[in-house]
């Protein structure tokens, strides 16, 4: 016998509501999960529209009362049935329950608050705007100065954007008002988060490159040709206008464009290129966006009134009725993989909803993954190249130094003597200097300098890191304790922190240079959700010479007199055992390198390193990533890692240490014959890297093939083991092609 768990509303609330229906003899081979059926209904058994979300052979409710499937609905292409095909595909790749894969493609109903918002609008004419703007310039008003070049280019802009985007204070804002540049209109019932007049930007002559994406792209897809297609260009090599372009000839078409973006990447300029071209018809979803907020954006995107939404990596699942394109821009960035159950990552994902839609996918990044060159160079993406950076402001000179040889010469500091001397140069010019420690996988921690203990978090499995001198905290966890003043152990005072967190570099920078302004970024610093903004724009506004920080400062913003961009330690990436360290080092490196010399004045990187010759830190000095690729395919290949074979980690989280390594041992024995003889290459059960976090245990076991379908049936075979022994989901999670090892 076999029994379907059948829902009749499709709506984000309503999923965990299923009915219990027979499959007949003849649907049994057909019925799928995810699959559309009509089943009679109520007390008239009237026939309804149904989908599929679970299958089983034990029966759930009186048997004598049970009704079975009258047929399956054949080519269901509505929006729902495409919003349920999709989630299907995703439970069936990335491993989760049918229920679970719907809520993450179907958007959460709430009622939506009627917020009060604020929008700033032009009060004074061009002229005494002008004249505002030159007196604030000649007084260094920096901030000022952005927000009346801003209200010279728009009339209404949204208070939060100014304070966000444009990090002007609500002092200045409101001294301007004063002045009667502005005034500040309140508004509620806002259903749109921004609101910019559209206006005709005068339209740039494309390049040929540019060109020739557009016409091909297009003609593609005019031909009945839905494909994926990788743009490889530099920052400022001209995507973005490729996109608005692209937008343009799809809205023209009558189609509909969703465009992902990392939100950290999301600048005001970017936005406001999007909204001069489309104007209300353009909206944004980003993290300040109530749930209510977005599902009315969803709304209107189902209602037609809006042809492009741009957003972070849930943007995907916007219900447009003729979805034509879908734009992922940094597509190499790590949060397109989603973080909780089900592990899906965005571009396969879009991909899937393309096909699905008869729509479109273009990528674009300057440092692209290596899965989406490789599949490009298999010709199964369209490749296309930008070369130059239109707007002048030439690559910046990259230096390399070798920090054995500093020591070797006498140098203990962090700093090189060249970075020292470049640094002298540049604050007495007036100018601006960006230094980035590479931090992935290196952990700040203390230990007794006479018996070596290291002070570990009671609840996690790692060490605590030093913060302000006399705190010790858990990364993880938050757990924190006063740092001892004597080592718990042997009694000795000598505890100390080990190498350079921001914090020190902080220190060290301000006592070779007396008066030194600085900022610091990194995530002790940015724990509020608006921190982040307001730091690049302090830093815009060059309230401070010098900005520290972690992986985080190499996004977003330019600075156009920032003119030096120093890199600690290079290396530090390098060193952690992950199959992807090589290319997330050379993808920070690229990007940090490249935040020299965005203004009128050249700019000078300089990458302190303690293996000068790896690849990933020379290429990146060369700003060459056809070099790097070479060398990191090989590797991939040689290790049998993703792209070229595909990996699958399953985790087990236990509150009891013995129970959780059990269960991955069980594990490990159910498919252990399969695994064997379709040559799965099968590692662990081991404890995690991290084993333990929060007082809850992780093991971990992979498996290893060259076909992805492979690991599916593993993992389809682990569902099957955990739903018979009726184990919580929860306690298993799949991750395919993780971006960590865990
Ligand atoms: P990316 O997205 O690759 O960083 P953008 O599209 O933002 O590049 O372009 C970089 C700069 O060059 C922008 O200021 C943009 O306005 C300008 N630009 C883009 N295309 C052209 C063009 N065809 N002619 C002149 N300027 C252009
Ligand atoms: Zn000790
Ligand atoms: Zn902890």
């Amino acid at each position: 016998m076999l029994y379907a768990d059948v829902i009749v509303n499709i709506v984000h609330e309503k999923l965990d509501k299923s009915f219990q229906y027979k499959v007949p003899e003849r649907l049994q081979g057909t019925l799928r999960l995810g699959s559309c059926v009509m089943i009679p209904f109520g007390t008239g058994n009237r026939l309804i529209k149904g989908y599929c979300v679970g299958l089983g052979d034990k029966c759930k409710i009186d048997p004598s009362k049970i009704k079975e499937i009258a047929e399956i609905v054949q080519n269901d292409a509505g929006d729902e049935g495409r919003s349920v095909a999709l989630a299907a595909w995703i439970k069936e790749n990335y491993g989760s329950t049918m229920i679970q894969a719907l809520k993450t493609v179907l958007p959460m109903r709430k009622s939506v608050k009627k917020l009060e918002r604020r929008t700033i609008v032009r009060k004074a004419t061009k002229e005494e705007l002008i004249s505002m703007l030159g007196e604030s310039q000649r007084k260094h008003q920096v901030a000022k100065a952005r927000l009346l070049e801003a209200l010279l280019e728009e009339e209404t802009i949204p208070y939060e954007w100014v304070t966000s985007k444009l990090g002007v204070s609500a002092q200045a804002i409101g001294s301007l008002e004063r002045l009667g540049a502005l005034r500040i209109d309140s508004t509620t019932a806002f259903r749109d988060p921004v609101k910019v007049r559209a206006e005709g930007e005068e339209k740039k002559i494309l390049s040929a490159d540019q060109d020739k994406i557009i016409h091909d792209v297009l003609e593609d897809f005019d031909g009945g040709i839905h494909k994926t297609y990788l743009i490889h260009g530099i920052t400022g090599s001209g995507k973005t206008e490729v996109y608005v372009r692209l937008v343009e000839g799809m809205v023209k078409r009558g189609r509909q464009v969703i465009m992902l973006i990392p939100e950290i990447a999301l600048t005001y300029q970017t936005l406001l290129r999007f909204y001069r071209r489309f104007g209300n018809r353009v909206s944004v979803m980003n993290s300040t966006l109530s749930a209510g907020e977005k599902y009315d954006q969803c709304e209107r995107a189902k209602a037609g009134e809006i042809d492009v939404i741009i957003g972070p990596r849930s943007a995907l699942f916007t219900p447009f009725p003729n979805l034509g394109l879908i734009i992922m821009d940094e597509e190499h960035e790590a949060s397109y993989k989603s973080e909780g159950t089900p592990k899906y990552h965005a571009r396969e994902t879009a991909e899937k909803l393309a096909e699905l839609s008869g729509a479109s996918l273009v990528l674009g990044s300057a440092t692209p993954s290596v899965e989406a060159y490789y599949r490009a160079l298999q010709g199964e993406y369209g490749l296309f190249r930008l070369k130059d950076r239109l707007t002048g402001g030439a690559l910046p000179d990259v230096g390399i130094v070798d920090l054995r040889e500093e020591l070797r010469a006498g140098n203990r500091s962090i700093f090189s003597r060249k970075l020292q001397e470049l640094l002298a140069d540049r604050l007495s010019k007036g100018e601006q200097a960006m230094l980035f420690l590479n931090r992935r996988g290196y952990a700040g921690f203390v230990s007794c300098r006479s018996c070596g203990l290291v002070i570990k978090c009671p609840h996690c499995d790692v060490s605590l890191s030093e913060h302000g001198g006399n705190k010790l905290i858990c990364h993880y966890c938050g757990y924190g304790i006063p740092k001892p003043a004597v080592c718990p152990s042997c009694g000795s005072k000598y505890v100390l922190g080990f190498k350079a967190g921001t914090e020190q570099i902080e220190e060290k920078l301000k006592e070779l240079f007396p008066g030194v302004r600085t900022l610091r970024m990194d995530r002790d610093t940015t724990g509020t959700k608006d921190s982040y903004e307001t730091i690049l724009s302090a830093f815009a506004n060059q309230e401070a010479d010098v900005l520290i920080g972690t992986q985080m400062i190499v996004k977003g913003h330019d600075f156009p007199n920032v003119t030096l961009v120093g890199v600690l330690a290079a290396d530090l990436s390098l060193g952690i055992s992950d199959y992807r360290s090589g290319e997330r080092t050379f993808q920070l490196l690229t990007q940090a390198v490249g935040r020299a010399g965005r203004g009128d004045k050249p700019g000078v990187a300089v990458i302190q390193t303690y293996q000068p010759d790896h690849y990933a830190v020379l290429a990146a000095a060369a700003q060459d990533y056809e070099s790097f690729y070479q060398e990191e395919i090989l590797y991939r290949e040689l290790g049998g890692y993703p792209p070229v074979h595909h990996l699958l980690a399953v985790q087990t989280f236990s509150p009891d240490e013995r129970a959780g390594e059990r269960l991955a041992s069980y594990m490990a024995g159910k498919v252990r014959e399969y695994a064997k003889v379709h040559k799965i290459q099968m590692l662990g059960p081991s404890a995690a890297t991290i084993g333990r976090i929060n007082d809850v245990y992780r093991f971990v076991l992979y498996f290893k093939a060259e076909d992805y379908r492979k690991l599916v049936e593993i993992k389809d075979q682990l569902e099957n083991y955990l739903s018979e022994e009726r184990i919580a989901q929860e306690n298993v999670q799949f991750d395919f092609d993780p971006m960590n090892f865990l």
